[in-house]
């Protein structure tokens, strides 16, 4: 892949945890649109009861020939707390007057067309490690409590 093209958003089923196509039979709720290297953020949040729907990533061109990584996890559910805790550095929650239904990524670090993909699958195994990392039944309760 060429991550600095613009990226075809697959489908990925949370049931069956692989892309499908438009045949595919789960329900429509559990299919994500996500571009295959999120797959694995995709799954974790499910994991966590975050409902993924949509995870886009993009390489913004920031000065001739360097590039910044961004990332968009939107979520079926609205947050009304940090949920996850403070989140690693350059991602955030993104507040709607009380809610967020979206976090994002914003790379501090602009690279080289050569490195871009190196570094996007860097940030990527690193959110994974974090979402590892978290409580997922402290956090399911706490999206009963508040949701
Ligand atoms: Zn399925």
């Amino acid at each position: 892949m060429d991550v600095l093209d613009v990226q075809t958003l697959r489908a990925y089923c949370l049931t069956c945890r692989k892309i499908v196509d438009s045949k595919h039979t789960c329900q429509t709720y559990r299919q994500v649109l996500l571009d295959a290297v999120l797959a694995g953020i995709a799954e974790r949040l499910d994991n966590l009861g975050l409902n993924p729907i949509m995870l886009t990533f993009y390489f913004a061109e920031n000065q001739p020939n360097t590039y910044r990584l961004q990332i968009t996890l939107t979520l079926a559910v609205s947050l009304s707390c940090e949920i996850l805790g403070p989140l690693p550095a350059g991602w955030k929650y993104c507040w709607d007057s009380n809610t967020a239904s979206s976090i994002e990524y914003n790379d501090w670090l602009c690279v080289t067309k050569d490195y871009a993909e190196a570094r996007l699958k860097t940030v990527v195994r690193e959110f994974e490690k974090f979402l590892d990392g978290r409580d997922a039944e402290g956090i399911m309760a706490m999206i009963l409590l508040t949701g």
